[in-house]
């Protein structure tokens, strides 16, 4: 068989042109349902009860009487969420909040409570999420009797990881999560060298075990690392639900 020149360098354009198309996609915007799984759905569990109070070498960042920890995420602003008998509730549309100090690996405590009365579905109801780094959300969500993409319900690392069990109390009830949470490590050149590593317990039950994160939280697109600071701000989320929380504290790993 004689191949001509002229082939070959047709042959050459499709491979490249196809090479770029592909390193092209991959950071190209997806319809969000392309990164939605609803099979297999995490077993229901019904948690044990736990109070928790911090042990003595936490670093609290809400304990029922002030958001001095804490600026918006927008503006860097006092945030406006309700603070009443030591509940913080998020203020719809007000916009997230942020701490002011920067963390890195750690043991972060927090307990949240989708409101009593149910509004909304899916992603729609008692909506919010940790954001550790301001870029690795836990989701928080009323996964109570409530279907939506298992790898975006209450507990999952969200669009990345489902969790284990669905421990979610009923609305009006309590939850707490105990994360512990290594970041990533980039060398000088911005090379991932250690992807980040979260463990959730909800209610008490491991639902995330040393799940290795594939990048930031991402809506509609592939997660892909890019470097940052090896300590940056924990983040709630304001999703639009008045979500409440109370005893969050932190402890930092070294
Ligand atoms: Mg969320």
């Amino acid at each position: 068989m004689k191949i001509s020149i002229k082939s070959i360098l047709i042959i050459s354009i499709c491979v490249l042109s196809s090479i770029t198309v592909f390193s092209q996609e991959k950071n190209a915007d997806l319809p969000p349902e392309a990164t939605e799984f609803y099979e297999p759905v995490p077993p229901k569990i019904e948690a044990g009860e736990s109070i928790t109070t911090p042990p003595s070498d936490a670093k609290i960042l809400f304990d029922g009487s002030d958001l001095s920890a804490w600026i918006n995420e927008r503006n860097g602003a006092q945030p406006t969420w309700t603070i009443e008998g030591n509940i913080l509730t998020i203020n719809p549309g007000t916009g997230g909040i942020k701490t002011k100090e920067n963390f890195g690996d750690m043991q972060l405590h927090l307990e949240w409570r989708a409101p009593i009365e149910i509004k909304g579905e899916g992603q729609g109801r008692g909506n919010s999420g940790v954001i550790i780094m301001e870029n690795y959300e836990v989701q928080i969500l009323d996964s109570y009797e409530n279907e939506t993409y298992t790898n975006g319900q209450a507990a999952s690392i969200y669009k990345q990881s489902p969790p284990l069990v669905n421990a979610t109390k009923a609305p009006g009830k309590w939850n707490t999560y105990d994360i512990i949470f290594t970041a990533p490590k980039f060398n000088e050149d911005g090379m991932l060298l250690k992807p980040a590593k979260l463990t959730v317990l909800h209610n008490g039950v491991v639902v995330q075990n040393n799940f290795e994160l594939r990048g930031p939280t991402e809506y509609t697109r592939i997660p892909n690392y890019s470097k940052h600071a090896e300590k940056l701000p924990i983040h709630i989320q304001d999703h639009g639900n008045p979500v409440s929380f109370r005893n969050i504290w932190v402890r930092e790993l070294e």
